[in-house]
């Protein structure tokens, strides 16, 4: 970390043991621990984690770790955006304290990682019925990936509780899976997503749109509005919804043809028990998603439609 800036309250570990030490004194002071798990380029999407965890427990902890095991060998690892300074600055600004620990790739990966899944040595977590749909379609080892990692940190941050945002519904229900499953000991609280004053749900990858590319970002938001509408007024039926808001964004696609290209790679309605999709009237409520690419950027949104996670 040559030349990073920290400012007051902000505590910075790059090394796991070194973190582990001073986890040890909460638990040896009878305190709890907030944990929120992120890739950085923080946002305000991801502040209103770490101000949840605040408020549940006595201290909280970030991990910023841009993690490979979840990006596949075409996807944007080499350039996702690393903002260590501006992320630890936007921490002290909102935050008296806060601890961060941003480890090394070959720390928490010490068997290596391969970019390349057939190539991979050592130990994974998977979580199989929930990983595979949805985003896993296009993404299949996206959610490996992420379930090996979250276990990983799980097990150095020991928290009482871990905080997620509701913007990665799928991420939320196989965390949520893999945490019943494999017994850890802590708490899940999903919050809900965070969004710009036009709707547009935030994320880090927002970053890389061009103003051209900002303005027809709200294609999929629009598209979710539509269905969610539509299942409040008219009808309750999916398919009718899902070929509503697919015509929705193909005539944004028309509008846009020469400014952007805006492309369009799934709208789902789901049951939230078993991430399948609803192939009649919706009855216990739903997940409504999808993702669109604008430009290159691929942006991910949600509603959940009468249900709780
Ligand atoms: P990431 O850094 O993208 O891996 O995200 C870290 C955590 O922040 C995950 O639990 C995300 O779901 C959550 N998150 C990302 N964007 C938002 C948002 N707009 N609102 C709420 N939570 C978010």
């Amino acid at each position: 970390m040559n030349g990073l800036r920290i400012p007051p309250g902000i505590r910075i570990f790059n090394s796991i043991k070194d973190f582990r030490q001073w986890r040890r004194q909460i638990l040896l002071d009878r305190q709890t621990l907030g944990y929120v798990p992120t890739m950085g380029a923080l946002h305000r999407g991801h502040l209103s984690l770490v101000s949840a965890a605040k408020d549940a427990c006595d201290h909280v902890a970030l991990t910023i770790f841009v993690n490979p095991a979840q990006f596949a060998p075409n996807e944007d690892l080499g350039t996702y955006p690393r903002t260590l300074q501006a992320d630890i600055d936007a921490l002290a600004q909102h935050f008296d304290h806060a601890t961060v620990l941003v480890p090394q790739v070959k720390e928490m990966y010490p068997s290596g990682i391969e970019p390349d899944v057939s190539k991979q040595v050592g130990a994974f977590v998977e979580v199989k019925g929930f990983s595979h749909q949805l985003e896993g379609t296009t993404r299949p080892h996206f959610f490996r990936g992420v379930a090996t990692v979250v276990s990983k940190f799980l097990n150095i941050v020991e928290p009482e509780e871990v905080f997620f945002g509701q913007k990665d519904v799928q991420q939320c229900i196989v965390i949520q899976r893999m945490i019943r499953d494999m017994h850890f000991n802590v708490k899940m609280n999903i919050c809900p997503t965070v969004r710009e004053s036009d709707g547009l749900a935030m994320s880090s990858r927002n970053t890389y749109l061009t103003s051209i590319q900002r303005k027809y970002a709200l294609v999929l938001y629009n598209a979710l509005e539509l269905m969610k509408e539509m299942y409040e007024n008219t009808t309750k039926h999916a398919p009718t919804l899902i070929g509503a808001a697919t015509e929705f964004i193909h005539k944004t696609q028309q509008e846009a043809q020469t400014e952007c290209e805006i492309k369009l790679d799934y709208l789902s309605i789901a049951s939230p028990s078993n991430l399948c999709e609803v192939t009649g009237d919706i009855k216990d409520g739903c997940i409504m998603s999808g993702a669109v690419y604008v430009g290159k950027t691929r942006l991910i949104d949600n509603f959940m439609v009468d249900v709780k996670l």
